[in-house]
C-alpha cells in the first residue's frame, strides 16, 4: 500500500494499530501535516462544525481531489470523524450545491464522495440558480450567494438535516443552503470539512 499523497510505502508506527484500527490512507507525515481544530460555531442561528483548518496543506489536497479529478483521495478527508458520525446519526444529509459545470467536468460530486463514510441518507437537492463563481470578498456577491441556492421540486420535509460542504469561507453558501431548506425541516445542522481560520475566532 502507498501513501495516496506521497506515494511513499504506507508504514505507520504504533505497532500499525492506527492503520489497523482507522485504515489511514495517508502515512504519518502527510497525516501530521493536516490541522485537526474541531470548531463549533453558529451561523443564522444554526450550529456549525468543521474539522481542519482550511491552511495551505488542506488546499492542494482537495484542489489536487477537485480540479484535478483524483478520486481515490475522497478517502483522506474522511478520518476520525467518528465524533462526527455518532453526532449526525439520524439526520439526512443534504449536499451543498456544486457548480453544475464543474460537476460535469470533474465526472462526481465532489461532497458526495467525501461523505460516503457517514452512511447516512444523502440527498442532492440544492443547486446553483446560476451558474456563476461569485467574489466571496465582496458583500454585494456574498448576498447574491445567499439568494442563488435553490431546491428541487421533489424536496420533501424531513425531521434532521445535516448540510454537508468541503470548506466554509464566508459563510454565505451555508446561510443559502439554510435559507433554501428551512421550510422543510425545524432541525438543521452543517457540518464543512474545513473552515477558513477567521471563523476560530467567533466564539
Ligand atoms: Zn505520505
Amino acid at each position: 500500500m502507498k501513501c495516496l499523497w506521497c506515494m511513499n510505502e504506507l508504514i505507520h508506527d504504533e505497532s500499525l494499530s492506527r492503520y489497523l484500527l482507522s485504515e489511514d490512507c495517508l502515512c504519518d507525515t502527510c497525516r501530521s501535516q493536516f490541522q485537526v481544530k474541531p470548531i463549533v460555531i453558529t451561523i443564522d442561528n444554526v450550529r456549525v462544525y468543521s474539522h481542519y483548518v482550511y491552511d495551505d496543506f488542506f488546499k492542494q489536497v482537495i484542489l489536487q481531489y477537485k480540479e484535478a479529478y483524483d478520486e481515490a483521495l475522497c478517502r483522506v478527508f474522511d478520518y476520525q470523524l467518528e465524533y462526527i458520525k455518532k453526532m449526525c446519526k439520524g439526520y439526512t444529509i443534504v449536499l451543498a450545491p456544486s457548480s453544475l459545470s464543474r460537476l460535469q467536468a470533474r465526472g462526481f460530486h465532489h461532497v458526495k464522495k467525501m461523505v460516503e463514510g457517514f452512511k447516512l441518507p444523502v440527498l442532492d437537492v440544492l443547486y446553483k440558480k446560476k451558474d456563476i463563481t461569485l467574489d466571496t470578498n465582496r458583500y454585494q456577491d456574498r448576498l447574491r450567494m445567499q439568494e442563488n441556492i435553490g431546491v428541487t421540486k421533489d424536496m420533501k420535509c424531513i425531521d434532521k438535516i445535516v448540510i454537508v460542504d468541503d470548506i466554509l469561507t464566508s459563510g454565505s453558501t451555508i446561510k443559502g443552503c439554510k435559507k433554501a431548506l428551512e421550510k422543510f425541516s425545524k432541525n438543521i445542522i452543517v457540518f464543512t470539512f474545513a473552515y477558513n481560520l477567521t471563523w476560530q475566532n467567533e466564539n
